[in-house]
């Protein structure tokens, strides 16, 4: 049989240009046509339904049965308008992916026949089977019930002629088994305590909300190789694979124009996003070749999370039908930038002022200036927090990789804003004071113009402020967004609630308004100095200056993980009601487990791909060269061989050198493998598989790296990076 990888070459690159059908009317004209949206709601309900689902949606009051009838038979009309045949709940399960079941609509009456049915009680709950998704021990199978719950605040859409009902996912006692029902929970503590503190400047605010824009790095790779190379096929990466000669050196790729095959489908995931109302809006190449981003504009955080869970399944989906394979793993290639999604995060008012949006004003520079000097000081207290939940097995290859933000939690600011805060923290306070209220004058006169420098950037920090808006840029490409979030909206929501009772306290105290807030933040601007950091988060310097400042740097998920079951970290979501003792327990055996099970899959796929694949075609290699030596030997004169031969018989040498290490190495991880399956303790396995079966993977890959520069490349049985990186 031929060699796989030539035959996935072959097809590779007789590949031809699909020829696109996609409409040529503007994108305003189709978008969120998939969405029961406000028009298709004022379209399909009754009054009386549209202003109560309204209600529900913007002052989260509850829906009666009747109501909910007329509001799914609206839906199932409109949904049957658009080719509709089942509907399904559509939830975010613990296992990172999205979960439906559907349901045909239609239900047989009498005489043969079938009608179209859907009611209230449907739209509203579901007991899906649920046994298999992870629960950490929460739902026991003999109760194995879940119920899903109508989350009316996201538009329900239309996907492959089903209608889905975006949903809660908790468990029969209550508990989440989901992110979407935490994400709700943060999201309502943060409007809590954050509108509180906004009072404090304008009595007008009634709600503040988070805002998320993601942005999405993803690599795609051509079917046909994707699947020649069944560790990428079974792990989302590369486990073995030579660098290529040339990769991301002369940075050719970001930015550069994007080849035809991938615009193509770039612009069909476009339209389908756009249809189902999603906002994209930005594509360009990355860094590394073959390396794409997608962003759309910023949306409430809770519809944005649903639209980053629905695009990436978008991707997937529509990349199959241009013959790519979309890479949404943290690291595919070895040596090569891996992929992040930064979470761009704000907060904003019903009064329409985004909260980290430096104003004009000295009162609205104040406002400002407290919100940012709150976010440092709940960055600084609840660090370790943010980096639990970026924590998984793909993003460890990423954090501190030279790439990436480390995984040293700091924050930059801005050398400008920097110079602000060294300078309200010097101030003293004559000088300072101005009689009338609000008016303080607080010495910071050249703050407008300086935010909106947008090249005072940081691209190393892992949280950095971008001049309106926080980056987070440590999470990983894989991630659902709504874990990250989820530990933002809960810092920053104990954050203010401090923040407020510090205020108070010095009010009690007969202080003016502007003075207590003027000295709470003046003292959290010292106590949060730590976190900050201005300069190259990538470089050794500040690993060691971090270091000295006692911050901590946990690079693998099983540690971080375990930050989860801190006294302070269960205090912290167990006060602001987002999750109890009992879930975060339930969340941290669900994340272990997984770790456990990504590095056990790979170093089985590497044991079975070396021993399989690699040893057999090293020997089949070596063969020829032991068969051409002895050639030599028959016809050359013994000294002549001898000098010819060199070379070659070091190579044989070597070949076998490399087959006896990878042979050991892989009987030596099977071995730390069998010990780790043995542990009946999550934590104790996790902590084994990462200390004694993963580092076998790196040095077996190191062997094999090395053969796949020595065997004849037209013996090699797995697609090359090069090969992988390069072809379109
Ligand atoms: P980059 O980091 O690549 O330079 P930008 O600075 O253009 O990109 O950031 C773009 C992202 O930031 C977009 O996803 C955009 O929607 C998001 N963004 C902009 N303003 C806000 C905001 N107020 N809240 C949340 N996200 C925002
Ligand atoms: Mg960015």
């Amino acid at each position: 049989m031929a060699n796989i990888r030539f035959k996935a070459l072959e097809v590779t690159l007789s590949r031809k240009r699909k020829i696109l059908d996609l409409p040529k009317e503007k994108v305003s004209t189709y978008f969120g046509e998939l969405t029961f949206n406000r028009s298709a709601m004022q379209e399909f309900l009754t009054r009386e339904a549209y202003q109560k689902l309204i209600d529900v949606i913007e002052k989260s009051e509850t829906i009666e049965r009747k109501i909910a009838d007329q509001i799914a038979a609206g839906m199932k009309s409109w949904a049957m308008s658009k080719g509709a045949t089942h509907y399904t709940h559509w939830f975010h399960p613990l296992t990172g992916a999205t979960a439906e079941k559907h349901d045909a609509f239609i239900i047989p009456v009498e005489g043969g026949q079938a009608i179209e049915n859907f009611q209230g009680g449907e739209l509203i709950q579901q007991e899906p089977d649920a046994s298999s998704f992870p629960s950490g021990g929460i739902r026991n199978t003999f109760e194995a019930r879940g119920y899903t719950a109508w989350d009316p605040t996201s538009y329900a859409f239309i996907m492959e002629r089903t209608l889905c009902i975006p949903t809660i996912f908790v468990s029969y006692t209550g508990e989440a088994l989901d992110y979407k029902t935490p994400l709700l929970k943060s999201l309502s503590a943060l409007d809590k305590y954050a509108t509180e503190v906004a009072r404090l400047f304008d009595k007008n605010v009634n709600k503040v909300y988070a805002t998320l824009g993601w942005e999405q790095e993803y690599f795609l790779v051509d079917a046909a190789l994707y699947k020649a190379r069944p560790d990428l096929s079974l792990t989302g990466r590369t486990v073995f694979g030579h660098a290529s000669a040339k990769d991301q050196q002369l940075s050719d790729h970001y930015f550069g124009t994007i080849h035809e095959r991938v615009l193509d489908y770039m612009a069909e995931l476009e339209y389908e996003a756009h249809r189902l109302g999603i906002p994209v809006k930005t594509r360009h190449n990355e860094v590394a070749p073959n390396q794409f981003e997608l962003a759309p504009v910023f949306e409430e955080t809770n519809i944005s999370v649903d639209h980053n869970q629905l695009i990436m399944h978008l991707m997937e989906k529509i990349a199959r039908k241009h013959d790519f394979q979309v890479l949404l793993h943290e690291k595919p290639y070895k040596g090569v930038n891996g992929s992040g999604k930064h979470n761009n995060w704000s907060i904003a008012t019903d009064t329409g002022i985004n909260l980290l949006s430096p104003g004009k004003t000295t009162a609205s520079n104040f406002r400002f200036l407290t919100f940012m000097v709150n976010i440092l000081k709940g960055v600084e207290r609840y660090s370790d927090v943010l980096r639990a939940h970026i924590a998984s097995a793909g993003n460890d290859h990423r954090l501190g990789a030279h790439e990436a933000p480390p995984a040293i939690i700091s924050v930059f600011i801005g050398s400008q804003l920097s110079a602000t805060l060294d300078e309200i923290e010097k101030q003293t306070k004559k000088g300072r004071m101005n009689a009338n209220g609000f008016n303080l004058n607080i010495n910071i006169p050249k703050i407008p113009e300086i935010l909106l420098d947008n090249t005072d950037r940081n691209r190393t920090s892992p949280f950095a402020f971008t001049g309106n808006k926080f980056e987070f840029r440590a999470v990983g490409s894989s991630a659902n967004c709504a874990n990250p979030m989820i530990a933002l909206n809960a810092i920053i929501s104990d954050q203010l609630k401090v923040f407020k009772h510090d205020v108070d306290t010095l009010l009690q105290k007969n202080l003016r308004k502007d003075e207590a807030i003027f000295q709470v933040i003046k003292r959290y601007i010292t106590e949060s100095k730590n976190i900050r950091f201005e300069g190259n988060n990538y470089g050794d310097d500040w690993m060691a200056e971090a270091k000295k400042r006692g911050l901590a740097n946990i690079t693998s998920t099983p540690p971080a993980l375990k930050i989860l079951l801190k006294k302070e970290t269960i205090k912290l979501f167990e006060d602001l009601e987002i999750l109890s003792e009992r879930e975060l327990r339930a969340r941290y055996e669900i994340q272990l487990e997984n770790y456990t099970k990504k590095i056990q899959i790979e170093s089985r796929v590497m044991g079975d791909l070396a021993k399989n694949h690699i040893i057999p075609i090293a020997i089949r290699y070596q063969n020829t060269l032991i068969e051409n030596v002895k050639g030599l030997k028959d016809v050359l004169d013994s000294k002549t061989f001898v000098k010819l031969s060199r070379n070659q018989m070091q190579t044989i040498k070597e070949i076998s050198e490399h087959v006896e290490e990878i042979k050991d190495k892989v009987a030596a991880m099977l071995e730390e493998r069998k010990k780790a399956n043995a542990i009946a303790d999550l934590e104790k396995q996790a902590a084994d598989y990462n200390q004694y079966v993963f580092p076998y993977m790196e040095s077996i890959r190191y062997h094999v790296d090395k053969l796949e520069l020595m065997v004849d490349d037209e013996l090699w049985p797995l697609p090359k990076y090069r090969e992988m990186l390069f072809n379109k």
